[in-house]
């Protein structure tokens, strides 16, 4: 019984740190994974892998295009 508990114990702690790390990795690009292409959909330009904008402007762009969208309350 205390054998099962244990890994269980092991298992939530392993998910809650998975889950703690994508948490702050969303914090800086919400809901943004990485695609080969720029996430300003007024770019879409290749970006190195790995990265989600071509550019610190692509970069701004998009978050100040996201915070309107919220604002308006406008859906695609
Ligand atoms: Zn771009």
């Amino acid at each position: 019984m205390a054998d099962i508990c244990d890994d269980s114990d092991a298992i939530n702690e392993a998910f809650i740190e998975r889950g703690v790390k994508a948490a702050q990795a969303s914090l800086s690009v919400r809901r943004l994974a990485p695609t080969g292409i720029c996430h300003n959909s007024r770019c879409e330009a290749d970006v190195e892998e790995g990265k989600l904008f071509c550019d610190n402007q692509c970069a701004e762009e998009h978050r100040r295009t996201e915070k309107l969208r919220a604002i308006s309350g406008t859906r695609h």
